[in-house]
């Protein structure tokens, strides 16, 4: 039975959309040829696809042949060809022409559908692909939402912050903060892209350091949707940086901040001060006594004292002072928001009670004082570097006023400047002096009141100053004494002497006794040796040599300083103190001492004969001199009343301007030469 042509024609297009969905390769082309048969009533039927092997089959010579190309929007599916010994109606080709059309769309949306089940399929497979990766890799990574939802929480997360995907997903990343009032979006947004350092919270409550790594999430049109967060545990690398900062800014002793840090504070609380118009100031504090406590008791003592004042100091200050140590014994304090002046020295004096209270340290009972400097800003300075310069400078000179290793507070003035920076001219000065031959000894004749002749000298340094001209030692000498110049010094004076002393031995003069100051610092156990080297180096006899030390040498460890003295004495060589009055000697210690002069100070001298009480003093010492078996010198003799007075006083020996003033040494020789010639014995006397 012939069905109606329209449904044929349905029944066959509905067979061919049947057979591009199902079929494949041979199957697909010998189910369309077949179509293509049907709809045309031929003999033969093929359908050869665009991308097939198959080659166009040999028309046979019988039979009529009819081709019809199957393209849709320009893209070539392949062709239909058909065959039978009858001419094609029109109607016929129509019906392969539709056929074609038909074909050639269905194949199209199918090839299409095909692809994009393909790319599906592969997008799906580099899906599971990255996040495999992500589980993988060791850090944890998440993505979040513009308002900071989570949104996506690796292994790397899970393992980090203890929390599984599941319990994260869908919260805000705000739960994972340890500060709590930080905002998503201060803290996060702002950063976007950056890399910083956060402190996190774990699920159970421990707190960690991570490093952040933000960037940006876009969709597929490049529009942001969110953020990817890369995060590492740097805890560890944080603890050994504070660890290193702890190093590098606080004074591993007492704990307290070290210089750096307080520069650092002070300098930041300064430029507060400068905004809010306020004042500061910074004191400066130098422990009295600290180094013999040192020196004596050892380190360990040192040490545990140190602590107990920064302990002290701590205590008596308000949280938001500074305190720092700056090395040895040496502390500062940073004060701001003070009023007035008089608020920083109530502060020192807080501070130097504090120390007044004697330190119990392994059973010894010790006694500390401090002098303090205070600078103040912004009168005196705008930066920690200079404020705490000039409240060194002041505490130098609170030192200096100090009676008695009292303890002192001074405020910071500019003429103190101007007298350190003369100070560090002279100082570095004199180094130069005394590597660069300008120094030089004048020799002051010492003479017998008895035979007027000269019997010795007294060594004086002059420094020959190429601008200046000649120093006199007053100006030089208290500084190197200060700064411990005076032991190279010394040692050069003792030298030079003593070299004199031999080309005078060598050009036949007879001896004198050559006086050599010595101070207080040089005075240590090694004098003696290097007197002795020093002489025989020379050839000199220690009748040459005479050492001229002052009150003040007598003063430290009385055994000790004896014992050096004995050394010194059993070389032949003498000794006399000088400045004698001055000081503080004790008679009882004096006779302990082997001296052989006294040498009365030109201070007292100098009011001789009009002065009751220095004519008293005088012919005292002269008589304590007489019962001690001591020679006694008088320095400083100017005129000829004094001269009488001295003599009439039982005094041997006078030294001063009246006799000569301190010659160079070729005048000296000169003077020296005189002295000895036969005649001359009245001169002096
Ligand atoms: P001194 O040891 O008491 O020296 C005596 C000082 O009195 C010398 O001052 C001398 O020039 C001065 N003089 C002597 N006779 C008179 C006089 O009749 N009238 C006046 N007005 N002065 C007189 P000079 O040379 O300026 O030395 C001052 C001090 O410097 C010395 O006092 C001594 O303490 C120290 N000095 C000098 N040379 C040295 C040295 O080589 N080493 C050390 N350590 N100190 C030295
Ligand atoms: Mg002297
Ligand atoms: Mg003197």
């Amino acid at each position: 039975m012939l069905a109606h042509p329209v449904a044929d024609f349905i029944s066959h297009s509905a067979a061919l959309c049947d057979a591009v969905l199902r079929l494949r390769g041979s199957a697909l082309a010998d189910e369309l040829g077949r179509i293509a048969c049907a709809v045309t009533n031929s003999a033969t039927g093929h359908y050869i696809a665009a991308d097939s092997e198959a080659s166009v089959p040999e028309p046979e010579p019988e039979l009529v042949q009819l081709r019809q190309d199957i393209v849709f929007d320009q893209q070539h599916f392949g062709c239909f060809i058909v065959g039978r010994r009858t001419p094609y109606s029109e109607a016929e080709r129509q019906h392969l022409a539709s056929l074609a059309a038909l074909g050639a769309s269905v194949l199209q949306v199918h090839s299409l559908a095909l692809r994009s089940s393909h790319a599906y399929v592969q997008v799906e497979a580099q899906l599971q692909h990255q996040s495999q990766i992500l589980d993988q890799i060791h850090e944890s990574v998440l993505t979040m939402d513009l308002n900071g939802f989570i949104t996506s929480w690796n292994k790397g997360a899970e393992r980090l912050f203890g929390y599984s995907s599941v319990e994260a997903v869908g919260r805000n990343i705000l739960f994972l903060y340890d500060d709590e009032d930080m905002s998503f979006h201060d803290a996060f947004l702002e950063h976007g892209g950056r890399l910083m350092e956060v402190r996190r919270k774990k699920k159970n409550g421990d707190i960690f350091w991570a490093s952040l790594s933000l960037s940006q999430l876009s969709d597929v049109s490049e529009r942001s949707i969110g953020l990817i967060a890369y995060l590492t545990d740097i805890t560890e690398r944080k603890q050994a940086e504070e660890r290193i900062h702890h190093l590098a800014y606080y004074d591993a002793l007492t704990g307290l901040p070290n210089r750096s840090l307080l520069t650092k504070l002070v300098d930041q609380a300064l430029h507060v001060a400068q905004r809010s118009k306020l004042h500061g100031c910074l004191l400066f504090i130098d422990l009295n006594r600290f180094k013999l406590i040192n020196d004596t008791l050892g380190r360990a003592v040192g040490d545990e004292l140190l602590c107990e004042v920064a302990r002290r100091f701590r205590a008596v200050l308000r949280d938001q002072d500074l305190v720092a140590r700056l090395g040895g014994d040496e502390f500062a304090v940073g004060l701001f928001d003070i009023g007035q002046h008089f608020e920083a020295s109530t502060v020192a004096t807080k501070l130097l009670d504090a120390l007044h209270e004697p330190f119990i340290i392994d059973g010894h009972d010790l006694r500390v004082g401090g002098s303090i400097g205070i600078s103040v800003y912004p009168q005196d300075g705008s930066d920690a570097e200079t404020l705490l310069r000039l409240a060194d400078i002041a505490m130098y000179r609170a030192k200096q006023g100090g009676v008695d290793d009292g303890d002192h507070i001074t405020f910071y003035s500019q003429d103190m400047n101007q007298g350190m920076q003369e100070r560090m001219r002279i100082e570095s000065g004199l180094r130069h002096a005394l590597g660069n031959g300008q120094l030089m000894l004048h020799y002051q004749p010492k003479f017998s009141i008895a035979s007027g002749k000269i019997i010795g000298a007294e060594a004086l340094v002059r420094w020959a100053h190429p601008e200046r001209g000649l120093i006199p030692p007053a100006e030089f000498i208290p500084l190197a004494e200060a700064t411990g110049l005076v032991v190279p010094l010394g040692e050069w004076v003792l030298e030079t002497a003593c070299a004199q002393a031999q080309a005078w031995k060598e050009a036949g003069l007879p001896p004198v006794r050559l006086a050599v100051n010595v101070s207080a610092r040089e005075f240590t156990a090694g004098l003696p040796g290097r007197v002795l080297d020093t002489l025989t180096r020379y050839g000199l006899e220690p009748s040459w040599l005479e050492l001229e030390i002052t009150e003040s040498t007598l003063m430290n460890n009385i055994d000790r300083v004896i014992g050096i003295m004995d050394r010194i004495t059993a070389l032949g060589v003498t000794l006399s103190l000088d400045d004698f009055g001055t000081g503080y000697s004790s008679l009882s210690y004096l006779k302990r001492f082997p001296i052989d002069t006294l040498k009365i100070d030109r201070s007292f001298t100098t009011g001789i004969p009009d002065d009751a009480n220095d004519c008293a003093i005088a012919s005292t010492i002269i008589s304590i001199a007489q019962q001690l078996k001591h020679k006694v010198i008088a320095e400083g003799v100017e005129t000829l009343e004094q001269l009488a007075f001295l003599k009439s006083s039982g005094c041997d020996e006078v030294q001063g301007f009246l006799f000569s003033r301190p010659l160079p040494a070729a005048e000296f020789e000169a003077a020296l030469r005189v002295n000895w010639t036969p005649g001359s014995d009245e001169r002096a006397a």
